[in-house]
């Protein structure tokens, strides 16, 4: 486990280790989004139609596309939980938000990989960051930009935050991307799957098989009459089809918005009702299986102080090495970017 400094985050909620406040009625906390393009716009309306928070604000430097957002979301309120939301091309917009999520940047054209973002991104973070240090000094951030493991340990390097509230949505969507087609190979609910995808949220992220599970019985053995199995092909079409995800879905749309809207979502929740969810976000590294100063994802535990060292989470050799090779390419970028 890793030696880290006990973490700061929204102090007014319960502590770590303290039980799980669940949603509160007295709840009323500050959700601002960096960036009100698909992902930064279908962030605020699965935030606003979950009831997240009852306060959302979007900066974005395109005035007409923030407010426009902001005035079709408010359109909606009446059918969603009573809440707030704005948005603005000034960035006192996002003053005392208890949680930025940052999604402001250049996106995938169709065949790019989201290694190729890294440096128009990094530039975009280096204008944006000083400024939410300024206006939020105590938020919690949620990178989601891309490519989102060298955001984070960016923003972590540029903000000077302390490790636990610096955190990237990482691979808590293909995780779900993961787990759907589990589920589906399967025959079985979405929900009764836990499997986690871990490292670069990008080509070289790794499936933890060996830890996967379905209602307990692990995923290795799953072996349940007209339920199938899962034979070493049928495991490698599943991988396949978790990376080249995204891939698929920019080439027919442009974007994905809807499941990382959720994820995010799912992430923001954790963080603001202290839920103490496990999830595999994007973070620092602090000698975790002889991983050091580098942000990927692995699961954790996400609450209302962020995120929590990694879990001791049993693994094979060859997941082992598969994470630190999927370290040394996000490395490798982080220091050609001069970081
Ligand atoms: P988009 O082009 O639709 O929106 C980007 C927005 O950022 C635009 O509205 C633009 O005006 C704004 N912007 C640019 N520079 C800015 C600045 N300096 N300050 C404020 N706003 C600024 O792109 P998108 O589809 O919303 O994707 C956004 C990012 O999210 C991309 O990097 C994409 O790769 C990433 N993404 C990440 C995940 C994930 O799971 N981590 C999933 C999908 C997309």
């Amino acid at each position: 486990m890793e030696n880290v400094d006990a973490p700061e985050g929204l102090s007014s909620l319960a502590g770590l280790g303290s039980p799980v406040i669940g949603r509160s009625s007295t709840f009323a906390r500050k959700v601002g989004i960096i960036g009100a393009g698909s992902v930064g716009a279908t962030i605020a309306y699965a935030a606003m139609i979950r009831g997240v928070a009852r306060h959302i604000s979007l900066f974005d430097i395109a005035k007409s596309k923030v407010d426009a957002e902001v005035l079709d979301l408010n359109h909606g309120l009446l059918f969603a939980p009573q809440a707030t939301v704005d948005g603005s091309d000034d960035v006192e917009i996002l003053r005392d938000c208890d949680v930025v999520v940052m999604t402001a940047g250049a996106k995938q054209k169709p065949g790019e990989t989201r290694m190729d973002l890294a440096a128009a991104n990094a530039g975009i973070c280096k204008k944006i960051l000083p400024d939410v240090v300024r206006v939020a000094p105590n938020c919690i951030l949620l990178l989601v930009t891309n490519p989102v493991d060298v955001v984070t340990e960016l923003a972590r390097k540029i903000t000077g935050f302390e490790w636990n509230r610096v955190i990237g949505s990482g691979t808590v969507l293909d995780s779900s991307r993961f787990r759907y087609l589990v589920a589906r190979h399967c025959g079985v609910a979405v929900q009764n799957v836990h499997a986690y995808i871990a490292g670069e949220h990008g080509d070289s992220e790794i499936p933890l098989w060996s830890s996967a599970t379905i209602g307990s019985i692990p995923l290795n053995q799953w072996a349940v009459p007209g339920h199938g199995r899962l034979a070493a092909a049928d495991k490698a079409e599943i991988v396949r089809n978790v990376k080249e995800a995204a891939y698929q879905v920019i080439q027919g749309k442009g974007a994905t918005n809807y499941a990382v809207g959720l994820a995010v979502t799912n992430i923001l929740e954790s963080i603001l009702y202290d839920e103490q969810r496990v999830l595999a976000v994007s973070g620092l590294l602090k000698g975790f299986r002889g991983m050091e100063d580098v942000c990927l994802s692995v699961p954790r535990i996400v609450g209302c102080k962020g995120m929590e060292p990694p879990l001791p989470i049993p693994m094979t050799v060859d997941e082992e090495s598969g994470l630190q090779a999927s370290a040394e390419s996000i490395r490798k970028v982080v220091k050609d970017l001069g970081y």
